[in-house]
């Protein structure tokens, strides 16, 4: 017997997620690029919507049946087969309390998202990792992990913190190889942002499948990360299984109605897309002509690879960086500790990154400062 409580076998190998830094000691003006929030802020209707929302001392509606059903006449979805999240976060960690137990496994890819490890290990089961080729999803190699234990897989698509993606073709033959019991997550947390023929976020297959679910957040592109705010879309029994064990009352009032508003706003989505497609490019062309590997990313962040050699380290970087104000995110608990991720920013953010950049890498600037 213990002499005070403990908790159970597993929890205490989880490493809390930690978020992007916010602040930096003694520098009063920063910009935050540490966690892929967009810089355009939510739709103004979104924060409209938020003070009509009002009568606070109400619960909200726990099936959040508006919301879904703006969602679904959006995407030309069934409501029903529709659950919100308080963020994408909270349905994933729901899916693997529901899917998972002590004995199973569940899958992720070798820079996936931290959050599945935490969501697996909290649901009592083990996590296994996929490794990666070029800092891409493998489909051979998570294939090459399933074993009579598999009880789910994530797959972010595109990745985070990587910003690659893989073509639908290889997500489909990944879904057609795995066995039926499997549950096959698919993160699609950054889809408004792809930009590729290839590439889709898989709801055509959900809907013709009995183990494929997606989730989608209003963190991104939405701009509501701090309302905590997601959706997912499964067939009826998962969805059947994931409302038994979510809380009643998951999401608020005031975030359901800045959701509805923000989906319905697509002036703004295009506005926040067109942005990231100028200043994504832009970001990863300077930032390599300054002598800096950019791995290429089809979202609103690029990872840059930095040298080893003392002083110009992705460490080195990070702080020099900081003292300006800039902060990025330092990716060591991914597995990377030679690169940060940098989310796009507003223009005035992303020419400073770029300055500080230059500076720090002591690359003298022929153009005379004239850069796009
Ligand atoms: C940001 C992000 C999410 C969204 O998380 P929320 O809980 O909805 O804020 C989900 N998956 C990935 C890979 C992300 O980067």
């Amino acid at each position: 017997m213990s002499a005070r409580p403990e908790p159970r076998p597993g929890v205490m190998q989880i490493e809390a997620y930690v978020p992007g830094k916010s602040a930096v000691a003694g520098v009063k003006k920063i910009h935050k690029l540490s966690s892929n929030e967009t810089p355009l802020g939510p739709s103004p209707k979104a924060i409209e919507a938020i003070r009509a929302a009002g009568h606070f001392e109400l619960y909200p509606d726990g099936s959040a049946a508006k919301l879904r059903e703006a969602i679904a006449a959006k995407y030309g979805l069934n409501p029903d087969r529709l659950v919100c999240g308080a963020g994408s976060d909270e349905l994933l960690s729901l899916l693997a309390h529901a899917y998972v137990g002590p004995g199973d496994e569940g899958i992720y890819s070798q820079y996936g998202f931290l959050v599945y490890r935490i969501a697996i290990l909290t649901a009592g089961g083990t996590p296994v990792v996929a490794p990666e080729k070029d800092y891409r999803v493998d489909v051979d190699a998570i294939l090459a992990k399933v074993t009579d234990r598999t009880k789910i897989v994530f797959l972010t698509n595109p990745s985070n913190p990587t910003g690659t993606y893989i073509p639908f073709d290889e997500v489909k033959r990944l879904h057609a190889a795995l066995p039926p019991h499997v549950l096959l997550v698919l993160d699609a947390a950054y889809a408004e942002y792809v930009r590729r023929n290839d590439y889709e976020a898989g709801l055509e297959l959900v809907a013709t499948s009995e183990n494929v679910v997606m989730t989608r957040t209003f963190s991104k592109i939405y701009g509501l990360a701090n309302l905590r705010l997601g959706w997912m879309v499964g067939p009826a029994h998962v969805v059947d299984a994931v409302n038994r064990i979510r809380s009643p009352f998951n999401i608020n009032g005031p975030a359901m109605a800045a959701g509805i508003a923000a989906i319905q706003d697509e002036a703004h989505v295009a506005k926040a897309v067109e942005h990231n497609e100028r200043w994504l490019s832009w970001l990863s062309q300077e930032i390599e002509a300054l002598g800096l590997k950019v791995t290429p990313s089809v979202c609103n962040f690029i990872m840059i690879h930095f040298p080893q050699e003392p002083g110009r380290t992705a460490k080195d970087a990070d702080a020099f960086l900081s003292g300006r104000g800039l902060i990025l995110r330092r990716i060591e608990s991914y597995g990377l500790p030679h690169a940060l991720r940098l989310t796009v920013g507003d223009e005035e953010a992303n020419r400073l990154v770029v300055e500080a950049l230059r500076d720090f890498m002591g690359v003298k600037d022929f153009m005379g400062g004239k850069h796009a």
